[in-house]
């Protein structure tokens, strides 16, 4: 009999290490990698049973691995959920989330300050299928009122968004959203399961890029979608097994291993975060900061309701619009430019010319993106190192009176 984790509750640091592994018949101690794409059959017949649905037996890896369901079972402990499928990206869980629910004549609701690709989801493909679809101001009950005057069958949206740290009334919402016959589905991965809960706040359907946190160690794509084990055997399940944006095994393993630090990580992150706020928000070029729990983000109360630290993310804007930022965040040293988010290294993104170019500029206007909006996602490195760095960049900024743009040897390209 192989053991089984006990039956009482167990704590989200327990679930992390030890929830979800799938022993195999060897008894290894870590997760097994089980690199396999089929599996095979003792008889014909057992093949047939297991597509009757007769005996449980694994099939072929699009649907079903050891090693991807060993990931799948110990988020869905984590979160709280009751089932869980992960795929090959964050943008594949989004998707899948979404158009395994929606059909042609559906109407969905969104958030405006949603991730890039996200929006264009939203914005451009789903009308292409004749799915109608509305966004708000997330931060804004009326716009949502309005909206759902209408009936709508989804509602998607970010808290807190990217990259504009907007939090979004969870309760508030999703009640609304209910009476007018949608679910809702939540991109959580700014706050990660550990610091917010959107099952728990009145959230149908999770969804992550675990690429970021989950791995946190900037190395594999992932993406993870929760919600009840009815929805995601009836409505999601079909979609993946049958369009097949399936994680690889390996992938699935690395993300596996990332997890059992997630615990350790998040606190130190959020604590390096507010540190870096407080540094930025004293700095005179800095002419904005924000932050979730700062005393100065117009929406800390409910940051404080719905979750319980800020997070690794801190946005803020360099007085002198892109010239002016281009040239701080070229001469930093130790702080990276990089698209990607969650990882241990700390890395800075310039979202108006990266990755919210292609929203334009009145969406940006919107959004509240400026030219010299920098998006910061602060890792685990010594929080004075950091701010050591970041006082070098701005006070060359200083020195040379903003005049000129410096050199673009290090400019940040476009999404790549
Ligand atoms: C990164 C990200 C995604 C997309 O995830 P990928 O793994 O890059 O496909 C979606 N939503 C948010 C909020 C993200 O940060």
């Amino acid at each position: 009999m192989p053991r089984t984790l006990p039956d009482t509750p167990l704590r989200p640091a327990t679930l992390l290490v030890r929830g979800g592994q799938n022993r195999s018949s060897f008894d290894e101690m870590s997760d097994a990698l089980h690199l396999t794409s089929g599996f095979m059959y003792e008889t014909a017949g057992q093949a047939e049973d297991t597509f009757l649905g007769n005996i449980q037996h694994y099939q072929y890896s699009r649907f079903g691995n050891p090693t991807i369901e060993a990931l799948q079972n110990k988020l869905a402990a984590l979160e709280g959920a009751e089932s869980c499928r992960v795929t090959a990206s964050g943008m594949a869980a989004v998707h899948s989330a979404m158009l395994s629910h929606l059909k042609a004549g559906d109407r969905v609701v969104a958030s405006r300050a949603l991730f890039g690709s996200c929006h264009w989801i939203v914005s451009t493909l789903l009308p292409r299928y004749g799915i109608e679809t509305v966004f708000v101001d997330g931060t804004d009950l009326d716009q949502w009122r309005d909206a759902f005057k209408k009936p709508a069958a989804l509602v998607l949206l970010e808290t807190p968004s990217n990259p504009m740290l907007e939090l979004v009334d969870l309760p508030a919402v999703a009640e609304m959203a209910h009476a007018a016959g949608a679910i809702v589905v939540v991109d959580n991965v700014f706050a990660t399961p550990l610091l917010q809960k959107p099952l728990q706040l009145g959230a149908d359907v999770v969804v992550y890029s675990a690429t970021k946190h989950f791995d946190g160690q900037g190395r594999v794509l992932g993406g993870a979608v929760l919600g009840t084990k009815k929805w995601v055997d009836e409505v999601l399940q079909p979609f993946i097994r049958n369009t097949g944006p399936s994680i690889s095994p390996f992938n699935a393993w690395v993300i596996l291993k990332g997890l059992e630090t997630l615990h350790l990580r998040i606190p130190a992150m959020c604590a390096n975060a507010e540190k870096l706020a407080a540094f930025l928000a004293t700095r005179p070029e800095v002419s904005r900061t924000l932050y979730p729990f700062m005393d100065s983000h117009p929406q800390q109360a409910l940051a404080k309701k719905q979750m319980s630290a800020g997070g690794s993310l801190v946005t803020f804007d360099i007085d002198g619009g892109k010239e002016a930022c281009f040239r701080v965040l070229d001469a930093l040293k130790l702080i990276d430019i990089s698209n990607n988010l969650g990882d241990a290294r700390s890395m800075v993104t310039h979202p108006a010319t990266t990755t919210h170019m292609k929203v334009g500029p009145e969406e940006r206007a919107r959004l509240g993106i400026t030219d010299g909006t920098v998006r910061f996602s602060v890792g685990l490195e010594d929080p004075q190192d950091l701010i050591d760095d970041l006082t070098q960049a701005l006070d060359g900024l200083r020195a040379t009176g903003g005049g000129k743009a410096g050199g673009v040897a290090r400019a940040a390209s476009p999404e790549r």
